[in-house]
């Protein structure tokens, strides 16, 4: 059974009837989304063409917000799905600080401190992206 249909995957944060976003609960990557498919389609290859762009939208939109609450050095959108062939993308926001930089965060850990980041960061970035995707 496919674990993104059985479960919300993360703190659910936004939903419609094509995507659903939510925060990862990750320690060491804090500002970490995911933008989901809501139905079970393994490429981006097998939506149309208006879900394609419109589930690209909502991935830059989470990408905007969480740079404007997070402020990190740099992005890394990814969609792998190799272990759930489940339409999802990651929108990891990187520090060169951070634990795996500048590998990917699936790659070999390079330091052992996470970012630190300032208390209430979680509900002000769920804000920004209740307000960019509306
Ligand atoms: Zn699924």
């Amino acid at each position: 059974m496919c674990e993104l249909c059985e479960k919300i995957g993360g703190d659910l944060v936004w939903q419609s009837g094509l995507c659903r976003v939510v925060l990862v609960d990750d320690e060491d990557y804090p500002g970490f989304c995911r933008v989901i498919l809501q139905r079970h389609v393994a490429e981006m290859s097998d939506l149309g063409l208006a879900e394609q762009m419109d589930m690209m939208r909502i991935v830059f939109a989470v990408e905007k917000a969480v740079r404007g609450v997070i402020f990190p050095d740099k992005i890394n959108l990814a969609s792998l799905g190799n272990v759930t062939p489940h339409l999802h993308w990651h929108v990891v926001p990187r520090f060169t600080s951070d634990r795996h930089f500048p590998n990917p965060i699936w790659g070999k850990a390079l330091r052992e401190e996470s970012v630190p980041m300032s208390p209430g960061w979680q509900d002000l970035l769920k804000s920004q992206i209740r307000a960019v995707l509306g």
